[in-house]
């Protein structure tokens, strides 16, 4: 018997049949590189050597790795692929030249140790060891100090990524026919930079997130917003780049979410920021300085931008906005104190590098004090994480329904 089907159907047959090999290759590839877990480190270690301080990470697996030094202040830099940090960042870690260190991600592909040295250094040595009885694979460092003039930092260190040439003002941008106002939403810190650490050990950028988007979910859930997150998972932002992304993103609002930390651990309260050139107080002037380290905790060589980012220009596009972001500040004090404790001088003004787009009303709210058990422990609970987005919610809905008017 002879087949009657037509050579059509062969060809469309053999068509799919391609389609779904592809198909099932694709799939196979895509479950192998999810599978591939990403090198581990193990553990962290430093020692005092007679000429050196010697700084080891232990690892799941040999790495490769890129070591700078930078000046003010004086840090040395070690980036490496993505990896899994299963050590807990500890306070003793402080040995010979090592005041102080920190780990987390860099950017996406780049995860990053940054240790904060006494003065100028120079790297000795830096090579992985295999493994070794009891010791896994190894990362190694050892640094010496150098005098000031011999100190360089390593040549064809990358600068960092140049930020957008600022324009006095922009139209915000729409996305499609879509008017509703956009809000980005600033989640402090993330990656490398943990910002405060609390009490009981909370790490700000933990908490600045989880609230972020508890905020975001309720802002999308009113219908009446789109909404952005300069960040949605523990990485490193730099400043200059979460302005940017609200200046593309046509932001109606910038709110960066933070909290704070103090000496005096009785403290508690939320305040809210707006930006200006000369500070309300003391107080808020040291804030603003500590939050604008976030680029050098980074290991970013910041030098050269500073002028841009201390100067803030005065036109008549900014002023608009500054009193916008002034006009939301007044509208949100009142909100956060119906749910919770404000500080007795709420509103207060400060030279926040976060806070400097020209056209976007910005606001920076130190949701509470980690320093603080009290705060510490509200600020982790899921039913205070609602409570103070709501209590946001409402007063982004004031603002828009006051700024239309
Ligand atoms: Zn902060």
């Amino acid at each position: 018997m002879y087949d009657h089907r037509p050579i059509g159907w062969f060809l469309r047959r053999a068509w799919w049949l391609s389609v779904l090999a592809v198909f099932f290759v694709v799939s196979q590839v895509s479950l192998g590189q999810a599978a591939r877990a990403a090198p581990v480190v193990l553990g962290v270690r430093t020692g005092e050597q007679p000429t050196a301080t010697r700084f080891v990470l232990d690892l799941s697996e040999a790495i490769e790795f890129k070591v700078f030094v930078l000046p003010n202040p004086y840090r040395v830099v070690i980036d490496l692929p993505e990896v899994d940090w299963q050590v807990e960042p500890s306070a003793d870690i402080g040995q010979g030249l090592i005041r102080n260190f920190r780990f987390g991600l860099f950017e996406a592909g780049t995860s990053r140790v940054v240790l904060d040295v006494d003065g100028p250094v120079k790297v000795q040595r830096s090579f992985l060891l295999p493994p070794n009885g009891a010791f896994p694979h190894r990362f190694v460092l050892d640094i010496a100090p150098v005098s000031a003039e011999d100190f360089t930092t390593v040549a064809g260190l990358p600068p960092p990524p140049p930020l957008q040439a600022r324009t006095p003002a922009r139209a915000p941008k729409r996305k499609g026919s879509d008017l509703r106002p956009m809000i980005v939403l600033d989640p402090g810190h993330g990656g490398i930079d943990p910002g405060t650490v609390g009490a009981s050990g909370t790490l700000e950028k933990k908490i600045t997130l989880r609230i972020a988007k508890e905020l975001k979910r309720q802002l999308l859930d009113s219908g009446r917003y789109r909404v952005l997150l300069t960040r949605d998972k523990d990485v490193f932002v730099r400043l200059g780049r979460r302005v940017e992304i609200a200046r593309d993103a046509g932001a109606a609002l910038f709110m960066s979410l933070h909290a704070d930390s103090i000496k005096n651990r009785r403290v508690r309260g939320a305040a809210v920021y707006t930006l200006s050139e000369t500070a309300s107080d003391a107080e808020a002037a040291a804030l603003a300085a500590k939050e604008n380290k976030s680029d050098i905790i980074a290991g970013l060589h910041i030098e050269g931008e500073s002028s841009e980012v201390t100067t803030i220009l005065i036109d008549l596009a900014r002023r608009e906005t500054m009193n916008l972001s002034a006009e939301f500040a007044s509208l949100l004090v009142p909100e956060i104190r119906r749910n919770g404790r404000v500080l007795s001088n709420d509103h207060r003004v400060a030279g926040f590098a976060v806070l400097k787009a020209p056209d976007v009303p910005s606001i920076l709210v130190e949701m509470g004090y980690l320093s603080n058990r009290k705060d510490e422990k509200l600020l982790l609970s899921r039913a205070y994480q609602r409570r103070i987005s709501a209590a946001m919610v409402r007063a982004i809905d004031r603002y828009f329904r006051e700024t239309k008017r």
